[in-house]
């Protein structure tokens, strides 16, 4: 037993390699160092907290067989998930997570070290208010790899990362990404904020939406702490704020706004916004902050063309691990061209209709459901909607759904909400865990092995999933 662990993991590599597609194995498998071997525990060192989720979902049982070839039954998996700061002013940030599969031992809880255990602390605490850890509200499942580039978005993604690499530093100050619904404003956002937090740790990254910005706004007037409001957004280095059309007409928070900007842009901290419209074309907003809007670069997302909309279908498929025949993956490219959104909302129907019901990847049901989406513009599946149909389906409310009850029919229904939000939404473990009931990621990864085992085994429980497939996705 004198393995180092870095034999221990090549010879688990070479097993994996056999065992997952290439394209796998040198996006998931070749980044990972192994750190450490003690005893039975191997600790591999992963460059993301995204990573490790991904690791963590798709690929623990080869991971875990291979281990087990090595070590004996009793082998353990630990993750350090280091986020490398490119400057090298800092050390790096590092966490370590067991993996959620392993063999007893306790609940182990994040663990950081050296000593400081700097990044749980929250670095603002707003005066006068409550001491609150910010989170940056990033979603890490969109980042710039699942954004996929094309004639229609090159100019926005490239710029995008560019930001990434030089928060601050650039003249794309603001940058404005603008374009039509479904087109990846959004995710596009995401990307470079989950980029600036994977290659500056220390930087205070926080995105959100024009409506909740303008609604904290309101609340801080209603409670007389409007200065505070202002201090606290003036403390963050990466400021995303979506959607800011929706600031139109609403005088009092474009005012507040501007001098937050003003001082933001003065201290050379970055602004990202997105809006539905270009500068030019945008209305009710004072000229003044309109004219900052155009200081920095404003880069359009337009429609995806043929090419790219068969690209983001294949990298959508691959990802979800689905093969589906050509046709069909043109049908779909040839008929939904006007919206990115709309284009994954196929594809998520058609693999829960197929996966569910036991039926075929066809043209024919293809056909039903482009049809479905062209006439009605299907609801944004978000994981509040998903909690609302599966709690009305099961004749409990929300809160109930939520709650921390052990009763059967209701954890079944909470456990059936969180696999189908895994299914259909792009939402990480994490972040559907505290959406649902404030639950943690394993909770979920729990959640989503039970449904499928039950689903198998338990014939009422996949009428459950199988009506409630039908009510989610067509
Ligand atoms: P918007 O904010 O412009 O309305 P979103 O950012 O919400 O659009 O994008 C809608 C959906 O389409 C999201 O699930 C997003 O991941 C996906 N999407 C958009 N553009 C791309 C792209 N270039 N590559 C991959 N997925 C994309
Ligand atoms: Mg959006």
């Amino acid at each position: 037993m004198s393995k180092t662990a870095q034999e221990v993991w090549t010879n688990c590599l070479s097993f994996i390699k056999d065992n997952v597609p290439e394209t796998g194995y040198r996006t998931w498998f070749e980044p990972i160092k192994p750190v450490k071997l003690s005893g039975e525990i191997l600790t591999i060192q992963v460059p993301s907290h995204f990573f490790y989720e991904f690791l963590e979902e798709h690929y623990i049982k080869i991971i875990r067989v291979a281990l087990i070839k090595e070590l004996g039954e009793g082998a353990k998996l630990v993750y350090d998930i280091r986020l490398e700061n490119t400057y090298g002013s800092n050390s790096p940030q590092i966490t370590t997570r067991p993996s959620s599969d392993r063999n007893p031992l306790k609940e182990q809880k994040t663990v950081c070290f050296p000593e400081t255990k700097k990044e749980l602390k929250n670095p603002f605490v707003i005066p006068g208010l409550q001491k609150v850890k910010i989170e940056s509200q990033l979603n890490p499942n969109y980042n710039f790899t699942s954004f996929v580039e094309g004639d229609s978005n090159r100019l926005a993604r490239s710029a995008g990362m560019a930001v990434a690499n030089k928060p601050g530093g650039t003249s794309f100050n603001p940058l404005l990404i603008y374009g039509g619904v479904g087109l990846g404003k959004t995710h596009l956002a995401h990307a470079i904020g989950v980029d600036i937090k994977d290659k500056y740790p220390d930087k205070t990254v926080l995105y959100i939406s024009s409506e909740k910005f303008t609604q904290q706004f309101i609340d801080s007037i209603k409670s007389n702490t409007r200065n505070d409001f202002i201090h606290f957004y003036q403390m963050i280095d990466v400021l995303i704020i979506d959607d800011v059309q929706f600031l139109s007409g609403k005088k009092g928070t474009q005012d507040v706004f501007f001098h937050i900007f003003n001082h933001l842009h003065q201290n050379g901290k970055q602004v990202i916004l997105t809006s539905d419209k270009a500068p030019v074309d945008m209305q009710d907003i004072e000229v003044r902050l309109l004219s900052r809007f155009k200081w920095g670069l404003s880069a359009e997302l337009q429609r995806p063309d043929y090419e790219t909309r068969i690209s983001i279908l294949q990298n959508k498929l691959y990802r979800d691990g689905v093969e589906m025949p050509n046709e069909i993956i043109e049908y779909i490219a040839k008929n939904i061209t006007s919206n990115v959104r709309e284009l994954e909302g196929v594809i998520i129907s058609m693999i829960a209709q197929a996966s569910f019901n036991r039926k075929e990847y066809t043209l024919d049901l293809a056909r039903q459901i482009v049809d479905k989406f062209v006439k009605n513009t299907k609801k944004e599946l978000s994981v509040d909607y998903i909690q609302k149909v599966v709690s009305k389906y099961f004749d409990i409310d929300v809160a109930t759904l939520q709650s921390k009850t052990r009763k059967r029919h209701i954890v079944q229904a909470r456990q059936l909400a969180m696999f189908f939000a895994k299914r259909l939404t792009k939402n990480s473990l994490a972040s559907i865990g505290s959406q649902i009931g404030s639950r943690d990621h394993a909770t979920v990864l729990h959640a989503c092995k039970v449904v499928d085992n039950l689903s198998e085994t338990d014939k009422q429980f996949r009428v459950y999933v199988e009506e409630l497939t039908k009510k989610l996705t067509f």
